[in-house]
């Protein structure tokens, strides 16, 4: 391709902005960014929000690299056939290459009542609405999370911790993707912070009301404020606009994150399902998938073979309250393994992790192509294993997130 080239950037998150940031490493290219907010929302403190401690946002002018145009809008369509996009604001922007990051949010709860009464936390109006609710009740009243991955857990910690009377019904078992070793320390924060935990078969909440939530074996608990953190859902940008999706909703892309439809659009972060095995939602994956992401356009552009995606090292990150946490270790496969740092040293760790994040987009926007966790040593070969595997029908990590 000879003359500028223009790439278009849907969604703000850590994939989109490290994705951009890293495109600008050739002065022929032209990056813009849409996002339908003026600045980042950093999700892995949304719980932070909730308790009080944070604000979760950070300026895209401290993560951006300048180059890069932003256009505070949202695109509600995508033209593949025209290289064009529509925006919720009308008119349409043209594009060589689309990369295709709109994230995730919370999933649409399946229960009775739940999509009234419980309130979900995964995007930042979302937070911000469940901080008001929460603001607005006493503090003697009950609260109830639902759902106990590592969002559940960390809110319920989190309100704990600011004073709240939680109960954590977790659908089955405690953080199911932690090692037992790993969950029973958990176990033990949590009941320090006075967070009831139910689990077990029973464990699952069948109808939720204005002031209760009911179980499986029957039983009804009061709850004020009911907080829903049961797994994510997709934008549906790409299956509106006609561009295949796994079952999900995300782009469905081959390994080199090449939309399976059309080589102009390539696929990050959440939104992303990779040969039909998408990797774990999270900001884990997001950053190499959005590094990846620029990769594959940039050689395009030079006229080189993209390389293909590697698999990452794994572990888990969780906060508890602000002076305890886990780090719970993985083997290459992301499956948890019998290793965690827990308690204070924990905590220090998942603060370094967040605080982590936006110093990687920095280091990008700043030095373009310095990110190198996307090139893990193995990670091809890896990669080549957990698809044999996926393909003989082995259980997989596809439908966890973070
Ligand atoms: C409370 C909480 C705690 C978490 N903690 C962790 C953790 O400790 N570790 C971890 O690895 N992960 C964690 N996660 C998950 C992590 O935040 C996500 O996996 C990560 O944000 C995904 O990054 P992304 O760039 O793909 O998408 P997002 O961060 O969701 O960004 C997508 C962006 O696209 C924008 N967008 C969407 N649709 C459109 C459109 N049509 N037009 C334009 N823009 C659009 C969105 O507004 C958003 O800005 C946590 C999530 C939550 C909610």
């Amino acid at each position: 391709m000879t003359g500028n080239t223009h790439v278009l950037v849907i969604g703000g998150g850590y994939a989109g902005v490290m994705a951009a940031n890293r495109l600008t490493l050739r002065d022929d290219v032209t990056v813009t960014l849409i996002n339908p907010r003026p600045d980042l929302v950093h999700r892995v403190r949304l719980h932070q929000l909730v308790g009080g401690s944070d604000d979760a946002v950070v300026a895209y002018e401290d993560v951006l690299a300048e180059r890069v145009r932003l256009v505070v809008d949202s695109v509600t369509r995508i033209e593949a056939a025209e290289r064009s996009v529509t925006l919720s604001a009308g008119g349409t922007l043209g594009y060589d290459y689309l990369i295709y990051a709109v994230g995730s949010g919370s999933a649409e709860p399946s229960v009775p009542g739940a999509a009234e009464f419980a309130y979900p936390i995964a995007t930042l109006k979302a937070a911000q609405r469940l901080r008001a609710v929460t603001d607005a009740t006493p503090e003697t009243a009950p609260v109830t999370v639902v759902g106990a991955g590592p969002t559940g857990m960390e809110t319920a910690a989190e309100l704990a911790e600011a004073g709240r009377t939680v109960t954590l019904v977790c659908g089955g078992v405690l953080g199911p993707y932690l090692h037992t070793r790993g969950r029973r320390s958990v176990a033990r924060r949590l009941a320090k912070l006075g967070v009831t935990v139910i689990d077990g078969p029973d464990a699952k909440v069948t109808t939720v009301t204005r002031d209760a939530v009911r179980l499986a074996g029957g039983r009804e608990l009061p709850s004020e404020v009911t907080v829903w953190t049961v797994g994510f859902g997709v934008p549906d940008l790409a299956a509106r606009s006609g561009l295949s999706t796994d079952a999900v909703g995300r782009l469905r892309t081959d390994e080199t994150l090449t939309s399976v439809d059309d080589a102009r659009i390539v696929a990050a972060g959440d939104s992303a399902a990779p040969s039909g095995l998408p990797l774990r939602m999270s900001c884990l994956n997001a950053l190499p998938l959005g590094a990846r992401a620029a990769d594959t356009v940039l050689s395009r552009l030079a006229g080189e073979e993209p390389e293909k995606l590697h698999q990452s090292m794994y572990a888990q990150c969780i906060s508890l309250g602000r002076s305890a946490g886990i780090y719970q270790f993985a083997n290459r496969s992301d499956v948890a393994v019998w290793l965690h740092i827990d308690d204070g040293l924990g905590a220090r760790i998942k603060e370094m992790v967040c605080t982590g994040i936006p110093k990687h987009l920095a280091g990008e926007a700043h030095k373009p192509g310095s990110f190198r966790l996307h090139r893990m040593p193995g990670g091809v070969a890896k990669r080549k294993q957990m698809l044999r595997a996926h393909r003989a029908g082995t259980p997989t990590t596809a439908d966890r997130a973070a």
